[in-house]
């Protein structure tokens, strides 16, 4: 992809946060600039903008940013993909594991309608966990995940090899 070292360049990694050894990618540089958030959102609008979506979800919390941009400029709708606790309405959960411990996502069960076709939107993929939990959501009612899209894959944490394993679709700008 032509701009994919141009948004490397402005992802910013800060050693040993939030535990020691730790790299965290902090994309707030990225989202910060101007034109690199512009870049960054026309290449997902670029993307899908031919692929007769219904829906755009993006996973609590940066995939909120992005995923609303993007569902917006496509002239979709938008629903949030939460932590645990956070959605008022009737909700479904899916619990995955971490490296320490669980984590659980939930959807409004009213979040799309069966045979939508959905883009699934975070900022980025470890270890996989979170973007199979939130595509089970969304086919749990009912909703084609056309693709999941992320800024970042990190692939030696082997997330994407799983998520594709899953029959997931998956897109990345950089890794
Ligand atoms: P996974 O479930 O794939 O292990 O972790 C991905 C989730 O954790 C995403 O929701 C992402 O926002 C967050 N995450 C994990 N590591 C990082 C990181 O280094 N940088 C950023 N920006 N997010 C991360």
């Amino acid at each position: 992809l032509p701009y994919s070292d141009y948004i490397r360049s402005r992802i910013r990694t800060v050693p040993d946060w939030p535990l020691p050894g730790v790299q965290f990618r902090d994309i707030t540089p990225l989202l910060q600039d101007k034109k690199t958030f512009r870049v960054l959102v026309d290449i997902f609008v670029h993307r899908y903008m031919d692929q007769q979506l219904d829906l755009v979800a993006g996973v609590d919390a940066r995939g909120f940013i992005l995923g609303a941009v993007i569902a917006y400029e496509l002239n979709l709708g938008f629903v949030p993909v939460r932590k645990k606790g956070k959605l008022p309405f009737t909700t479904i959960a899916e619990e995955y594991e971490l490296e320490y411990g669980s984590a659980t996502v939930e959807l409004h069960a009213d979040a799309c309608q069966p045979g939508q076709r959905v883009l699934l939107i975070d900022d980025l993929v470890a270890t996989g966990g979170t973007m199979i939990a939130a595509a089970k959501l969304l086919q749990r009612i009912g909703a084609e995940v056309v693709e999941a899209a992320a800024i970042v894959d990190l692939p030696e944490l082997g997330g994407s090899k799983l998520v594709r394993e899953q029959g997931i679709k998956l897109f990345t700008v950089c890794d």
